[in-house]
């Protein structure tokens, strides 16, 4: 079989099976900038050869990471209301003085889409640094439809100025803007009829996601939202229990929704939900280390009835200015008990699953993308160990 390329001498954690057990001498071919092959070298097909051979010399190659939950793109940042809350402010306090997420509203809607590009590829390319070859992006920063639009626009753009999947989520339901707080159920109507029409008549989001929280929308709120993404025909997820339990992730599966992300307040029903649902869990523990959180998901539960669990980013201005998703795994093993294995696939095959791109990427199988990170460790767990040091040898993304 003759391909286009090949990485031969690798160490391959396919991510396909219950555990992330490593191949010693494999080798992956690409073709057409698909897998045509992955697998040990004994087993390849007769007369494998490409005219780009790359040896990997016994590096740990994984499918490319999948960041499946990030606000990345949004104008300014909130560096100053971080040092005013070091210093003993309140956030109510900094609210009224127009800080909090009033403050990037009014930054973004001031962007223009080039703008806003230009300030998202910093962000982007620290991802990309660590292997990221698919990324979710979220709008949710302009809550009017011409600045979400344009959220998502920027977010499409960045698939064309850098090697990577860009995955768009609609998040209109994310707060209530400044001149909707009088009148919140005005704010989701718009939301509904206006916003989400010119969103998916567009073709610019992949999903519609929600924030359900007392500082955000009720859950009779979200379900007209997703009443409404049913009918353009697109899947939901949501920030669902985060800082209480409002029933998020019971709500998030009734309506199939693809994840339910956060869940630190959820409880055991919501938990059957979401097993029952097929709903995959993704966690963040970056928000989780900002806001001091010290209630943790529900992981023995989630585990224990087989939820899908992923990891993510959640890189945002406010709550998680987390670039990394290595930190992510780390942080997830650490504040939340998750086990290598489990940050390991939750940040491929389960954060694949968690955008509906299984069928694609998140593993290392013939026909998907051939999206790989080669690392410069030998041990999958180094993976997770290690704070801070870069570890990335190689990224391809589709072949490249
Ligand atoms: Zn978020």
């Amino acid at each position: 079989m003759h391909c286009d390329r090949l990485w031969t001498h690798a160490r391959l954690a396919t991510m396909v099976g219950r555990s992330v057990s490593v191949i010693e001498d494999g080798v992956v071919a690409c073709l057409d900038g698909r897998i045509a092959y992955a697998g040990p070298q004994a087993d390849a097909p007769a007369g494998l050869d490409a005219a780009d051979v790359i040896d990997c010399g016994g590096r740990l190659v994984t499918p490319g990471l999948v960041d499946c939950h990030t606000h990345l793109v949004h104008a300014g940042h909130r560096a100053q209301e971080f040092q005013r809350r070091l210093a003993g402010e309140m956030y109510q306090s900094i609210a009224a003085s127009g800080g909090g997420i009033v403050s990037t509203v009014n930054a973004t809607r001031a962007a223009t889409v080039d703008d806003l590009v230009e300030a998202t590829l910093l962000r982007l390319d620290a991802l990309i640094a660590e292997g990221v070859t698919t990324v979710e992006v979220k709008s949710g920063y302009g809550l009017e439809t011409r600045t979400e639009l344009n959220q998502l626009r920027a977010a499409r753009r960045l698939s064309k100025v850098r090697p990577i999947d860009v995955v768009t989520t609609f998040l209109g339901a994310h707060a209530v803007p400044p001149e909707f707080q009088q009148d919140r159920d005005a704010y989701v109507d718009r939301v509904c009829t206006e916003q989400l029409p010119a969103v998916a008549g567009a073709g610019l989001a992949n999903a519609v996601d929600a924030y359900c929280e007392g500082i955000a929308f009720t859950p009779v709120q979200i379900t007209r939202v997703f009443d409404a993404a049913r009918r353009h025909g697109l899947p939901v997820k949501l920030h669902a229990d985060q800082l209480s339990d409002g029933g998020g992730a019971a709500l998030a599966a009734r309506y199939g929704a693809l994840s339910a992300d956060h869940l630190e307040y959820t409880s055991t029903e919501g938990v059957d939900a979401l097993a029952r649902a097929g709903t995959v869990a993704v966690l963040l523990p970056g928000a989780y280390l900002m806001l001091r959180e010290t209630q943790r998901p529900p992981i023995e539960a989630l585990r224990a009835r087989e939820v899908p669990l992923a990891v993510a980013t959640d890189a945002n201005p406010g709550t998680s200015p987390l670039t990394s998703l290595l930190t992510a795994m780390h942080l997830a093993a650490v504040q939340f008990g998750m086990t290598v294995e489990e940050c390991i696939f939750g940040v491929t095959r389960e954060a694949a699953r968690a955008l509906g791109r299984l069928d694609t990427v998140g593993t290392l199988e013939r026909g998907k993308w051939c999206d790989l990170a080669v690392w410069n460790v030998a041990e999958p767990a180094e993976l997770v160990y290690w704070l801070g040091l870069p570890r990335l040898h190689a990224r391809v993304w589709r072949g490249r």
